[in-house]
Formats: structure tokens, C-alpha cells, sequence
């Protein structure tokens, strides 16, 4: 793509919602849920390119789908709502509220982990709230893009509706397509969604333009696990959530901090689970680990892991596993007597760094002190403990559950996490409000004009 077929694309995006933000929010809706309908009618098919693209296991690349249907389906019940509020005016005769419009054109950059249900998450509210967007795929994963692209149109097309497929558009590219998104002011909403270093690079040229920014960045998600919890439903948990999608999740589980008196006994229970964790083809109803995304994620962990063993921390599992796939590894544990800097970077792969705690105070402690802060959770049957973990002196995340692990949220909450992770909101909840533009309106339907403050301005 070159700049001039860039400028072409964004055109098109401005005119087309233009058009679409005075269609009324429920027709908006029927679009969705059209696209909601094939969604359904493809998930197969759907699913095997996101196999394809992103080497997770079916069933998670299944779940994928849904996931993108659920969102749909909210924004199908979301179209005909997105309130605004009414406030007393101080005013006689007065009344106050609020209103919401549509945006402008949201620009999406999407991660490889995710290739198709984080641009769904925005898109399916985006398109409600009466925007159009523009979708710049990961490069490793521009298959899922091209795939919902064309089924997009094809909706559209059915339900004689063409001059909607320019509600969406699809630029294939690398950095250099994200920041013309950044600096571009026709671009009102940039919804980034990958790394803190992208995240870092891309803010300041949002920023320089005080344009809007929805940052979804990295984790270095936490489970902290108390003498009072449920141990085999945390060992579950703590499984699928360090080594499902082959630890490539934003809310993977990175760092276990359990209590000294179940440590032992609780690690060696993992260690026993990892040595048999099925490890390979990710189409293989049986694999429960598939394999990383390229070689360099391998070597990367190889390295990080390196790290690991010169600091004295015992390394279990972690191996390259050739003989499978070049990029299957076997998933590692890495126990550590200190939270390293090693420990605080995000390291996108399955390494689930363990370590011990003496009491709630310092286990939160543990868990709030790095940089990212996206999901966390807590495994315990004492109100108590439960209690603090959410309170405001507990976790400093914007996901914060209760025997529950920090990955596979449902789209009904927000998602997103604070500090180095963005600070953006995503999906449920009202997270639609950063797709629109809030208007405050006051109306006088009274015989003079009296001034806020009690300001005297006679003429
Ligand atoms: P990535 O940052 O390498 O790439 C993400 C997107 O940003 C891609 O489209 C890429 O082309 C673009 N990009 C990357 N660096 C850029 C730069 N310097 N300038 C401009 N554009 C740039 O991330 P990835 O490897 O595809 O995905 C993994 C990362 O994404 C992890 O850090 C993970 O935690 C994060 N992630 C976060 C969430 C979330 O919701 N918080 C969800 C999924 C993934």
C-alpha cells in the first residue's frame, strides 16, 4: 500500500460513515446481526484459518468464534440502546442531558494471538455506535483478516446493502500503516491492540494530535494462591491459563505466588501435570498445547530461560521439542527467589514463574509490583482474603477474579488493565462510550435567561 492508495481507502472509510451515522442505531443493529448469522453459518471455516494463522488448538480458535458472535450478538441489543442521562438543571425552566453520536472512522491495529475476535470486539461496536473502520491486521495473521473481509462483503451484498462494505476496510501492512493511522486526524478512534513497545511508539503520534486512543498492551498476568483455596480447581486453572494458546495470551498466566505451607506439594502436582500435557499438531482434537507462532518466539524463550539458569533459578520443562514441530516447545516452571526484572518483562511465551509468600500483604505485594496491569486473580475459600484481593488496597489490575484464572474473559465485562497495558477499555460493559461522542445539552424551555452561578449580566 502506498500513500496514495492510502489516502484513496480513507476517503472511501469518510464518506461511508458519512452515510452511516444517520441510519438509525437498530437498522446499524441489523447489520450486525446479518454478520452475526454468517459468523455462525462459517465458524468452521472460520476457525481453521485462525488454526492456520495463529497455530492455536481448534478448540480455542473455535471459541474465537464465538467469542466474535457473542459481541455481535451485544451489539445487536446495544444498537438499541446506548443511553444518555438526564441531570436537574439548577436553572428554572431548564433541563440537562446527554447525548451520544457517532465517532468519525475507528482505526483498528489488531495482534497475531487474537487475529479475528479483537477486531470483532471493535468492530461490532463500532459499527452500532455508527462509525466506520479501518482494520490493519498483524502481519503474521492477514489470512483471518482477508477471510472476515470477504464475508463481510458478502453480507452486505446479500442484504442489498453494498455501499456498507466500505464500512470496513483492510489494509494489509506493516508499522509503517500503523503510524499513518496514528498521525492521520481523520482517524478519530485509534484502538491499538499488541505489545507495550508498540503501544509506546503509537501514543505520542495519537497524542501529538490530541486525537482519542484505546491502547490494549502486554500483561504479566498473577494468581495468587492462599492455604484456603480449592487446590484442584486452581491446578486446573493454573494449567490452562499458563500454557493454553501456548502461554501467547495478553492474560496468560506468567507468575504463580502461592503460600509456603502448599508450595511444595502444589508444584510438584504441576510439575507431574506439565510432564503430560499433550504438545503438538493444533488440529489434533488431543493436543492441549500447540505450537508458538515463528522460531523466533522459540529462541526467544530459549534465551529468557538462559537468563534463568545464570541466575540460579530452577528451570523445569521449557525445551524445544524439533522432533514435533520447530516451534513446539514443552511448556516451562520456573521457580525463583526474587522477582527480577527477568521475571517483570512480558515474555510471550509459556513460562510460568512460581514463588512463595508468607502473607496476603506481601503476596498482593508481589502481584502489583511490575509494570503491566491487566488481569490477576485469586484462588481461595475465605471471604476474607477474597475480599481484600478486590478491595483498593488489593489488586491493581483492571481484571481481578476469584477462583477464577486471569485468562478466557466472557464480552459481557470491560477488558483492559491499567499502568503499562493501556489503560483502554474493550468489549462489554459501557465500553461503547469510546466509540461515540458524548454531546451535553442544555435546554431553557422558559420566558428568560438566567446564568449558571447565579451570574448577573443584564444588557
Ligand atoms: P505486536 O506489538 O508485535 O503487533 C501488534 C500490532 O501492532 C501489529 O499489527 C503490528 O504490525 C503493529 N506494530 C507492532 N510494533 C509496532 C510499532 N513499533 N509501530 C507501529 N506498529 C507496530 O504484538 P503481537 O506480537 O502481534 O501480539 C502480542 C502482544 O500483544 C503481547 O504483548 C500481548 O500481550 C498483546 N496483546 C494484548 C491484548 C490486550 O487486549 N491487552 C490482546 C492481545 C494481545
Amino acid at each position: 500500500m502506498n500513500e496514495k492508495n492510502y489516502e484513496s481507502v480513507i476517503q472511501e472509510s469518510v464518506s461511508a460513515q458519512k452515510w452511516w451515522q444517520s441510519v438509525p442505531a437498530p437498522s446499524r443493529g441489523e447489520l450486525i446481526r446479518n454478520f452475526a448469522n454468517a459468523l455462525r453459518q462459517q465458524k468452521d471455516i472460520l476457525a481453521n484459518q485462525i488454526v492456520f494463522d495463529s497455530k492455536k488448538i481448534l478448540s480455542e480458535a473455535n471459541g474465537e468464534v464465538q467469542e466474535m458472535i457473542d459481541i455481535c450478538d451485544f451489539a445487536v441489543g446495544l444498537s438499541r440502546q446506548l443511553y444518555g442521562i438526564t441531570m436537574p438543571s439548577e436553572r428554572s425552566n431548564h433541563r440537562m442531558q446527554e447525548i451520544w453520536q457517532p465517532f468519525g472512522v475507528v482505526g483498528v491495529i489488531s495482534a497475531f494471538n487474537f487475529p479475528m475476535a479483537v477486531w470483532a470486539w471493535n468492530h461490532a461496536l463500532a459499527i452500532v455506535c455508527g462509525n466506520s473502520v479501518v482494520w490493519k491486521p498483524s502481519p503474521k495473521a492477514e489470512g483471518c483478516a482477508l477471510k472476515c473481509k470477504i464475508l463481510w462483503d458478502e453480507v452486505c451484498n446479500d442484504i442489498n446493502m453494498p455501499e456498507a462494505k466500505s464500512l470496513l476496510i483492510v489494509i494489509l501492512g506493516g508499522n509503517e500503516i500503523s503510524n499513518w493511522l496514528a498521525e492521520d486526524r481523520r482517524i478519530s478512534l485509534l484502538s491499538a491492540t499488541g505489545s507495550t513497545e508498540m503501544g509506546k511508539a503509537l501514543a505520542p503520534k495519537v497524542a501529538k494530535r490530541l486525537g482519542r486512543g484505546l491502547y490494549e498492551l502486554g500483561g504479566n498476568n498473577a494468581m495468587i494462591v492462599t492455604p484456603h483455596a480449592n487446590l484442584e480447581l486452581a491446578k486446573r486453572a493454573i494449567v490452562f491459563s499458563a500454557v493454553g494458546t501456548c502461554g501467547q495470551r495478553c492474560t496468560t498466566l506468567r507468575r504463580l505466588i502461592v503460600h509456603r505451607d502448599i508450595f511444595d506439594s502444589l508444584i510438584n502436582d504441576l510439575i507431574k501435570i506439565y510432564d503430560k500435557l499433550p504438545i503438538g499438531d493444533p488440529l489434533d482434537p488431543k493436543t492441549l498445547v500447540g505450537p508458538l507462532i515463528s522460531i523466533d518466539s522459540v529462541l526467544k524463550m530459549q534465551d529468557v530461560l538462559n537468563q534463568c539458569r545464570l541466575k540460579g533459578y530452577h528451570v523445569h520443562g521449557g525445551e524445544p521439542l524439533p522432533h514435533i514441530d520447530n516451534c513446539c516447545v514443552k511448556p516451562a516452571i520456573v521457580l525463583i527467589h526474587e522477582q527480577c526484572e527477568l521475571v517483570k518483562q512480558e515474555t510471550f511465551a509459556p513460562i510460568l514463574y512460581v514463588m512463595q509468600y508468607n502473607d496476603l500483604e506481601e503476596a498482593i505485594a508481589l502481584q502489583n509490583d511490575v509494570t503491566q496491569g491487566l488481569s490477576s486473580c485469586i484462588f481461595t475459600d475465605n471471604l476474607q482474603e477474597a475480599e481484600i484481593f478486590i478491595s483498593s488496597i488489593g489488586s491493581d489490575c483492571g481484571i481481578a477474579n476469584i477462583n477464577i484464572g486471569p485468562s478466557g474473559a466472557e464480552i459481557g465485562g470491560a477488558f483492559g488493565g491499567e499502568k503499562d497495558t493501556g489503560g483502554g477499555r474493550e468489549s462489554g460493559s459501557d465500553s461503547w462510550k469510546q466509540y461515540m461522542r458524548r454531546v451535553t445539552i442544555t435546554t431553557n424551555y422558559g420566558k428568560d435567561l438566567p446564568l449558571a452561578q447565579g451570574i448577573k449580566f443584564d444588557i
